[in-house]
Parts: C-alpha cells; structure tokens; sequence
C-alpha cells in the first residue's frame, strides 16, 4: 500500500480523497493554487503545496508543477479526483513514465472512452446496446444528411471530444442539418480543439441512467448498479438518486451484466461509468466516465461501499474488497448539487460565505469544502457542495431531504438550493415520473 497519495484537485473531492487516505493510514498531499492557500482541502491534507497561480491552466491543470510537488514530497500515487486531468491519457503516461502511479485506469482506456466516437465502437463490439447513428464520425453535410435521413429525425449532432453537456447541437428536420452539422463542428472547434461530430437519432422523453462499474484490471469486474440523473439543465445533472425510479432488479441485473463483463473483457481498472439513455424498457449507451463521478457517493450510500478506498486500494495491486454477489442495493439515496449560482439564470455567484450551517443527522452526508467565513474563488467551477440524503426507501429519503435542505444555511452568496426545495414539492418528483427534458420545461415554467 501506498504511504502517500498527492490529491491533484480541490474542492469537496479533495477532501473526500483526503478523508480516505486518512481512514486507511495514508499521508496525504494537497495541491493548490494561490488562489486556494485557504482552502478547506490545503487545512485537511497532512502537506500541501502551491503548484501556481489561480487560472487551472496554471495550475491544477499544470503536469509539471504536479509531478514536481510527488517529488518534492514523496507522494507515490495521484487521485486526480473528477474534472482537470482525471481523464487526461497524456498526464497517465507522464505519471507512469516518473515512477508514480496513477489512481485511474490506463492511459489507454481513458484515450479510448475519451473520444466518443471510438468509446462507442468499443461499447458496440463488446456488447452493449448503443444508439443508433452513424458509423464513426461524419466529415460534411451531404453525409450528414444521408445519414440523418437514414436514422430519421430528429438527430443530434455530437462532438467526439465532447463533454460536460457542450458540442451538442439538435436537428428535428431536414432543413434543420446544415446549420446544425456546422455550428456542432465550430463549437467542437472552439471548445475541444477537435471538430470531428458523429450523428446519433435523438430520443424523445429517455431517462439518463448511468451504470457504476469497478473493475480490478486482470479481467474481474463488478457492477455497483444504476444511478438516475435525468434531472439536467443544459445537459448538466442537478439532482441523482440510487436506485433508479423506474429500474427493476431484473433490468439492473441484466444491464449490469453487461457492463461488468464489458469493462473485465478490457482488463479496466478502477472505478468507470457507463452512461445510457433509457426509453421504453432499451438501454442506448452514450459514453463512459473513465473516473470518479460526482454523484457516487448516492452509490455508496445504497450499497454501503466506498469506493475511492476501493480505487486506493486496486491502483496499489491489492484485490478488489467486494465480489458481486455481496452488492445488493438497500434502501435509497438523493443527492443534490449546491451551485453558487444565482437563480433564475444560474449565473456564478463567487464571494464570501458569511455563515455556513451543515444539516446532519441520520442519512445526512453533507460533503462540502466551504466554511463560515470562506471565500469563493470565481476562477473555477461552482460547485460548492453536495447534499447526500439516505433513507429505508424513497419516500423517507425525499422527507430527509426536506428536513436536510432546511437546516442548511450558506449566506453570503446566491445558491442552488431555493431549486430543491421547489423540486420537492412537485407530485412528479416525489413519484420519480420524469425524464431528461423534465426540468428544462420546469424552469422555463417557473422561473422563466
Ligand atoms: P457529455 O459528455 O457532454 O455529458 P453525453 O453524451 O453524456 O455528453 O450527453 C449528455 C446529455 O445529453 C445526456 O444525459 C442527455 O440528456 C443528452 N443526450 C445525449 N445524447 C442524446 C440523444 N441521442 N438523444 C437525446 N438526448 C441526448
């Protein structure tokens, strides 16, 4: 086992690495910005290091001041956490090539899940039902539109380096593809630097269901169950929960099945999601996170694991510490995404926190890196924490998050939290009835 792991991030999952490595006797190093010399992760780890100025090109993002500050202080492993370079091939390989090892899997599968147009063909011969859409990428208009007419509108067009819900962009008819094949193309260009889109048929009214996965790298694999964040605003999950609303056990052995066998046949390591679009009883792949996500812990919570100890523990070569058999999903579990954001146009809203209060008790997991007094930073994303409810079923991990939301206090700044609160007093929320679209339509409608 490794005696020290550097954390190359910040934020709650910094912490939520650190706690780990402290509870399996691990030293941990954090690194930070200038910006960050405050921060909640730099206070909690057992050393930290400045690795550069507030911009995360600069910094977080910065592999040479990363791999300096393993040597500096001896730290044999990086947890990359989520975001910033967890799904960088290039950082793996530098980390390999300096001795350290890297807490993911291989630089070779992240190359591959990370360009969705060959993640998808993977996926495809290993077995797993896709969406259907065109057979690799689509390099101009006309074929665009022979394809398009083929699969039958509506299509989206989709960025192959795409992520974080951008290079997206939607053709509901014929006179619709060419503007949509070209802005999908220069937003691809502008974003990813790679302009390469492919095209799949866009589905109606599916739900976003994901399925954890955990594999050991010599060809076992295990599946951890679905996770249902089809609540999104601009493709991007607000609200998850665990079990699935609508996912029977027989639907989750099967999918499961099929996606633990996927990622054993590939010899994956570590922890990955497989990511669907669920309609009408068929799973329809979209693409694999070849890390941590940021909705795992409602996965812990429902089968009582924990699963950065088990990514700890695979990267230094010891077995996994569960088998399939033992994961059986108990009781249920809700997460919601704190944003500093000011609603209704969920604009950042950086500055000090003046008071901060936790909820707590039982089936509270608040996992957050602010504090009374702290100072947001405006230089990265918002997320300031996430509020993780667990109950005996559904209806008690709703009447938890209620209770949880309300004794929550950040002030000082505008969040995301008047939107739970909201959500929950909508019939279709405490019955689970909705589906990716559902929240775009609620916002327009009550906050628009
Ligand atoms: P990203 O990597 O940017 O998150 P994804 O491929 O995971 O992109 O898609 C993000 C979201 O976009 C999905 O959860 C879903 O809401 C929507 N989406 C993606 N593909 C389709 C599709 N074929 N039909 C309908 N919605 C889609």
């Amino acid at each position: 086992m490794f005696d020290k792991i550097l954390v190359a991030n910040r934020g709650e999952i910094a912490l939520r690495v650190i706690r780990a490595c402290r509870e399996m006797g691990i030293r941990s190093v954090a690194v930070h910005s200038t910006a960050d010399s405050d921060a909640m992760h730099v206070r909690m780890a057992d050393e930290s290091v400045c690795i550069g100025p507030p911009p995360g090109t600069a910094s977080y993002l910065s592999m040479p001041a990363i791999i300096s500050a393993c040597e500096i202080t001896g730290a044999q492993a990086i947890h990359p956490g989520y975001g910033f370079l967890s799904e960088n091939a290039n950082f793996v390989q530098i980390v390999e090539d300096h001795g350290l090892t890297f807490i993911g899997p291989t630089a070779e599968h992240i190359r591959v899940m990370g360009d969705k147009i060959t993640a998808k063909d993977t996926m495809k011969n290993l077995g797993v039902p896709c969406v259907p859409g065109s057979d690799g990428g689509v390099p101009d208009v006309a074929t665009a539109r022979t394809v398009a007419a083929e699969i039958g509108y509506p299509v989206i067009i989709k960025a192959t380096a795409g992520g974080g819900g951008r290079g997206m962009k939607l053709a509901k008819s014929e006179g619709e593809i060419e503007t949509a094949f070209r802005t999908a193309r220069s937003e691809a260009k502008a974003a990813f630097g790679n302009d390469e889109v492919y095209i799949e048929k866009y589905l109606g009214n599916p739900r976003h269901i994901e399925i954890q996965v955990f594999g050991d790298g010599k060809g076992n694999a295990v599946h951890l169950g679905e996770r249902d964040c089809s609540l999104q605003r601009r493709h991007q999950k607000v609200f998850e929960e665990a079990p699935g609303p609508v996912i029977t056990q027989e639907l989750r052995d099967r999918i499961g099945k099929v996606c633990a066998d996927a990622v054993a046949k590939i010899n994956y390591i570590g922890a990955g999601t497989i990511e669907f679009l669920y309609e009408d009883g068929e799973f329809y792949f979209i693409e694999m996170n070849t890390r941590l996500q940021v909705e795992h812990p409602v996965t812990e919570a429902v089968f009582g694991v924990d699963l950065v100890r088990e990514q700890i523990r695979v990267a230094a070569g010891e077995p996994m510490e569960f088998k399939q058999e033992d994961l059986k999903v108990k009781g249920h579990s809700i997460e919601v995404r704190i944003n500093a954001e000011k609603l209704p146009n969920f604009s950042p809203s950086p500055g000090r926190i003046s008071q901060y209060h936790a909820p707590g008790g039982l089936g509270v997991r608040m996992d957050s890196a602010i504090y009374d007094g702290y100072r947001i930073p405006p230089y990265y994303d918002s997320l300031i924490g996430k509020l993780i409810v667990y109950g005996r079923d559904r209806p008690e991990a709703l009447a938890r998050l209620k209770r949880a939301l309300g004794e929550l206090i950040v002030d000082g700044v505008d969040t995301t939290v008047p939107l739970f609160h909201g959500l929950l007093e909508e019939e279709d929320i405490l019955t689970g009835d909705y589906n990716i679209h559902w929240l775009e339509k609620w916002l327009a409608e009550n906050l628009g």
